[in-house]
C-alpha cells in the first residue's frame, strides 16, 4: 500500500515497531490475533489493526502539502477534515479555518470566500450543491481534495446500481458529513433514502410490502429522501450502499433484511432476484473491516478492561467501543489526558453524548489485562501515550524502549 508523508508528531515508535513486525509475519493480514506487551503487573493487548487508515494518511498528507503551498493565503476546511481532534487542532494552529462544523452549519460565510482562497475538501467528501458553491465563486475543489478514494468507490458503485434503474438505500448516519456526501451522489442519479438503523429498515421495508400508506413515508423519512422520491415506485428496484464506517455486521443485516423483503413481496428466487435486488456486498471499508475484525478477535482475551482511544465524533471509533462494551467495562477517550490517575477517569459515553467520570477503573486483578485498539483517524502518538500513562501507575518490569527493542 502506498506510503504517506505524515508528520512525525502522529507516528510512535512503539505502535511502529508492533505494526512492522506483524506485517512482516504476516503480509496476507490472515492473522488477526492481538499483540501482547507484557510489562509485568499490566498487560497491554493491541488489536492487530487500529490507527490511520489510507484515507486518512492521505488527507493529512494533501492538507499539509496544502498549507506549505500555500504560504499566505486563506486556507479554508469544508469542515472537520478527520474526527480527530489532535490533527484538527494542529491544522487550525498552522492557521486553517473551518468553514462548516460537522453537522454542515456554517461557521463561516460562503460569501467571504473569494477565488484566491483556498478550500480543502475532507475525507469524507462533500456534496454536488457545496461543490458547485465553492466552483462557481471560482475555487477549484478538485485541487485540494482529500476525498478517501473508498469513500469515491461507495460513489462510483452507486451510479453503477443507479445506470441499471436500481434506487438506493443509504445505511448511515444521516447527518454525518460521509452520508450527506454520499446521498447528494446517489440522489443526482436515482432515487435514494438514508436509513440509520435496523430499526428504520425494519419500518421502510413496510412500504415495500405495502404494509404502511404511502403516505406517512414523507413524514416519517423526511429530510432522507431525495427530491421527488415516489415511494409506490422507486423501492420497487433497490440496492443497498454504507456509510464506509458502520459496523459491517449491521450493514450485512440490513441488506438481508431488505433482500428478503422483496424475495417474500414479489416471490423472488436466486435466478431472478437481480431484477429487484442488487448485489452491493462490495462498499464496506477495508480499514473499517481489519478494526472490527480485530476487535472481535481482541475479544477473545479474558481481559479487565478495554480502552479506545479517538475522537468522540468518530463514527468508527464509536463501533469499536460498541463491540467491546458488550463483553467488558469500556473507556472511550481522546486522549492520555482523559486518565486523570490510577483511580480516576474521564470518558465518553457516545450513546448519551457526555462525558462521564469514573473511579477505580483499575482493578487490583494482577497481572491486570487491558485491551487497547483505537479509531481510524487516532494518531498511533496518542495511544503510546496511553499506554505510557497507564504503566506509569505500576512497578513494571520492562520499559516501553526494552519492549520495543525486544520487538525489532
Ligand atoms: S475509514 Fe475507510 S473510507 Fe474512511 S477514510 Fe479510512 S479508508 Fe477511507
Amino acid at each position: 500500500m502506498k506510503k504517506f508523508n505524515v508528520p512525525n508528531i502522529y507516528r510512535s515508535s512503539l505502535i511502529s515497531a508492533v505494526k512492522n513486525k506483524r506485517k512482516e509475519s504476516d503480509k496476507l493480514k490472515k492473522d488477526f490475533t492481538p499483540t501482547l506487551l507484557d510489562f509485568g503487573p499490566i498487560r497491554i493487548y493491541l488489536a492487530r489493526h487500529f490507527g490511520f487508515c489510507y484515507g486518512v494518511e492521505n488527507a493529512i498528507e494533501i492538507a499539509f502539502r496544502t498549507i506549505e503551498e500555500n504560504q499566505g493565503k486563506r486556507i479554508f476546511l469544508l469542515s472537520e477534515m478527520i474526527h480527530n481532534p489532535q490533527v484538527n487542532a494542529d491544522l487550525i494552529q498552522r492557521g486553517v479555518r473551518f468553514l462548516q462544523d460537522t453537522k454542515g452549519n456554517f461557521l463561516i460565510n460562503f460569501d467571504e470566500l473569494t477565488a484566491d482562497d483556498v478550500v480543502i475538501v475532507p475525507a469524507f467528501g462533500t456534496t454536488l450543491a457545496i461543490e458547485a458553491k465553492l466552483n462557481a465563486i471560482g475555487i477549484k475543489t478538485e485541487k485540494y481534495n482529500t476525498t478517501c478514494p473508498f469513500v469515491e468507490k461507495v460513489w462510483n458503485r452507486s451510479e453503477q446500481i443507479a445506470k441499471k434503474g436500481y434506487s438506493i438505500v443509504v445505511h448511515g448516519k444521516p447527518t454525518h458529513e460521509e452520508t450527506r456526501a454520499t446521498f447528494s451522489h446517489s440522489a443526482a442519479n436515482t432515487p435514494t433514502v438514508v436509513v440509520n438503523d435496523m430499526k428504520e429498515t425494519v419500518e421502510l421495508a413496510k412500504y415495500i410490502t405495502g404494509e404502511k400508506s404511502a403516505a406517512e413515508f414523507y413524514t416519517e423519512f423526511k429530510g432522507r429522501y431525495s427530491e421527488n422520491f415516489d415511494v409506490e415506485k422507486d423501492l420497487g428496484r433497490i440496492g443497498v450502499v454504507n456509510q464506509t464506517t458502520m459496523l459491517a455486521n449491521d450493514t450485512q443485516a440490513i441488506s438481508d433484511y431488505l433482500k428478503q423483503q422483496m424475495i417474500q413481496h414479489y416471490g423472488l428466487n436466486a435466478d431472478n432476484l437481480d431484477e429487484r435486488f442488487a448485489d452491493t456486498r462490495d462498499t464496506l471499508c477495508y480499514a473499517t473491516n481489519d478494526n472490527q475484525t480485530a476487535v472481535y478477535e481482541l475479544l477473545t482475551t479474558d481481559a479487565n478492561l478495554a480502552i479506545v482511544v479517538g475522537g468522540y465524533n468518530s463514527s468508527n471509533t464509536s463501533h469499536l467501543v460498541e463491540l467491546c462494551e458488550e463483553k467488558l467495562p469500556t473507556y472511550y477517550i481522546n486522549s492520555a489526558d482523559k486518565i486523570l490517575s490510577d483511580k480516576e477517569i474521564l470518558h465518553y459515553n457516545f450513546h448519551t453524548k457526555q462525558e462521564l467520570h469514573s473511579v477505580n477503573y483499575l482493578t487490583d486483578k494482577r497481572p491486570l489485562k487491558v485491551l487497547i485498539t483505537s479509531g481510524a483517524s487516532c494518531p498511533d502518538a496518542v495511544v503510546e501515550s496511553v499506554i505510557r500513562k497507564l504503566i506509569s501507575f505500576y512497578k513494571i518490569e520492562k520499559t516501553v524502549e526494552e519492549i520495543i527493542n525486544s520487538i525489532k
